[in-house]
């Protein structure tokens, strides 16, 4: 047993590396924080003295919560010293911007993951395994039950259901979050030559990732946003993207011919489709899967392996019955209804 090589804690307020005086993803603002994406149960620490990040996370932070005073970017191929350590950042895959925090020290390599996923998407870098010897690694789906199909295979599946729908002359309903998940679908379903129908939420951000130089069919017309005249529409004649928490609103609800699908990992979970009064779930998610999670922390060839977010405490036991020293960091509970969090 030879332990972690820089120590984690859990600090009211997030998680902290004690020696660079750090919180990771902290909930609330503090001195200094990193913050690895901009979903809202990672960016809390929007409001923070120094908040380092990507220049694409500070500036979907900013389009969000306006000006970020305390901004600090982290270039992709930049090293910034931190009370001795150098820190850097490499590519989490997840959404745009989602960044692994990389911390070289005087005992080795510690990598932080932020919300990770594997493989490659076409409206955000890809995610792939650092070698280090400390590895804080996110376990949201961290349970054997969580196995994804191949991605590809279920967006061509989605893809078909929508065109099936609108041929069929009702309007498809597709729930998704509406940071990372809308955007990677628009792209898709604008690909595949459908017109899509944005709420307001997601089309706002889908206007950020194209300010950020990923375009995603606004300017051809093929994305649109959600206008309340819409409301009077029978059928809309587009896929209609939009976060799940608008089921059950007069938007969704009650309207003739309107047929949803709920589009996130959590949709193996059956109860969360039903949840929602959609018809099909499309477990396609942004984050790694229990195998891509296992052959991350291997791929790391990390000695000491933290576990954050979802479920640290079951995956920290799962990779110690494998031989891998591990404990688990327990930040706060993560509620599978929040839009943001996924
Ligand atoms: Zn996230």
């Amino acid at each position: 047993m030879s332990g972690p090589t820089l120590p984690l804690e859990v600090r009211p307020g997030g998680l902290h590396l004690p020696g660079l005086e750090l919180f990771l993803d902290p909930e609330r603002a503090v001195p200094a924080a990193f913050v690895s994406h901009a979903h809202g149960d990672h960016g809390g620490g929007w409001g923070s003295g120094v908040v380092y990040g990507s220049r694409e996370t500070l500036a979907l932070l900013e389009a969000r919560h306006g000006a970020i005073v305390g901004a600090r970017v982290i270039d992709w191929d930049e090293k910034v010293d931190v009370r001795g350590a150098q820190l850097s950042i490499a590519p989490a895959g997840h959404i745009l911007g989602a960044a692994q925090l990389v911390v070289e020290h005087a005992r080795g390599r510690f990598v932080y993951t932020g919300d990770y996923r594997t493989g490659p998407g076409a409206t955000h870098a890809e995610g792939a395994p650092i070698e280090c010897d400390t590895l804080a690694i996110e376990s949201t789906f961290g349970l054997p039950m969580f196995s994804f199909p191949d991605r590809e295979e279920t967006m061509a599946a989605l893809v078909a259901w929508c065109r099936g729908v609108l041929e069929a002359g009702d309007t498809p309903v597709v729930y998704a979050y509406a940071l990372g998940k809308s955007q990677a679908l628009a792209h898709a379903l604008v690909a595949a030559g459908l017109p899509v129908i944005a709420h307001g939420a997601a089309f706002k951000i889908c206007q950020a990732y194209e300010a950020l130089g990923v375009p995603l069919g606004i300017a051809s017309g093929a994305l649109r946003a959600y206008a309340e005249e819409k409301k009077k529409k029978k059928v809309l004649g587009a896929v209609l993207l939009t976060p799940p928490r608008t089921a059950g609103t007069p938007m969704i609800k009650g309207r003739k011919g309107f047929r949803a699908a709920y589009v996130s990992g959590w949709s193996l979970i059956d109860a969360s489709i039903e949840r929602l009064r959609a018809e099909i779930g499309f477990a396609l998610s942004d984050h790694a899967d229990f195998d891509d999670l296992l052959e991350t922390v291997r791929g790391s060839r990390a000695r000491f392996v933290y576990a954050t977010h979802g479920e640290p405490t079951v995956f920290s036991r799962i990779l110690r019955e494998q031989g891998i020293e591990s404990e688990p960091r327990e930040v706060r509970a993560i509620d599978a209804a929040e839009d943001a969090v996924e």
